[in-house]
């Protein structure tokens, strides 16, 4: 049982936070991802412009696939782009990403993805005591509530993230050409279909062909 509970417990964190758990440990061991921090103007000013918050300095970190991500919780936000998105993204393209990563931070989404992983997290230890499943139900129980969980999250909030910064980008034709590059360095893939918290490139560009036409 214990051990159904601890297998449970591990499969779901690493298959919801994935792409996280990669990245910061690839910070600190193997091929390891350097930081440093900017004092990009044009980012700190185009952020307190749209959206009034004030953030001091980006963190950089130094990884050749393209993204960024806010760490931190209200109100001590913490903006990490990557080196590759930092270089290859025009002003247009990184003006959508740092509305989007702002959103989040407004919309307080850290702490909300936060509970949404814990109610499941408990759910899922519920079930186990309730039906007393073995180690092997244990672990499909444990894909299962995180593919549903990662699902919550891209409707919830990774939705609510796009609305807010397309809703706000001078230039949506710039969401359009980001996606575009996106899809260069991500292949499509089973952990891409269950487990990416990102909504997909084909709403984000409908959501930006739609500021068009008002
Ligand atoms: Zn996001």
């Amino acid at each position: 049982m214990i051990f159904s509970l601890i297998l449970f417990i591990l499969i779901f964190l690493i298959a919801v936070n994935y792409f996280q758990l990669i990245t910061f440990v690839s910070l600190v061991i193997g091929p390891k991802i350097k930081t440093s921090i900017v004092v990009d103007k044009w980012i700190l000013k185009t952020i307190k412009n749209k959206t009034g918050l004030v953030i001091k300095n980006i963190t950089i970190f130094h990884d050749q696939r393209p993204y960024a991500m806010m760490g931190g919780i209200y109100p001590f936000p913490m903006l990490i782009i990557s080196e590759k998105m930092y270089k290859v993204f025009n002003h247009d393209e990184m003006e959508w990403v740092i509305l989007h990563e702002t959103g989040h931070h407004l919309l307080w989404h850290n702490l909300e993805a936060i509970i949404i992983e814990g109610v499941m997290l408990i759910l899922g230890i519920k079930l186990i005591n309730l039906f007393q499943l073995n180690i092997l139900l244990s672990g499909v129980l444990s894909l299962f509530m995180g593919i549903l969980s990662v699902q919550i999250i891209r409707y919830i909030i990774e939705y609510q993230a796009d609305k807010y910064s397309i809703k706000r980008v001078t230039n949506p034709q710039g969401v359009i050409t980001a996606q575009a590059k996106l899809k260069k360095y991500y292949k499509t893939g089973l952990y891409k279909l269950f487990l990416n918290w990102n909504i997909s490139p084909d709403l984000r560009i409908k959501m930006a062909k739609q500021r068009y036409s008002g």
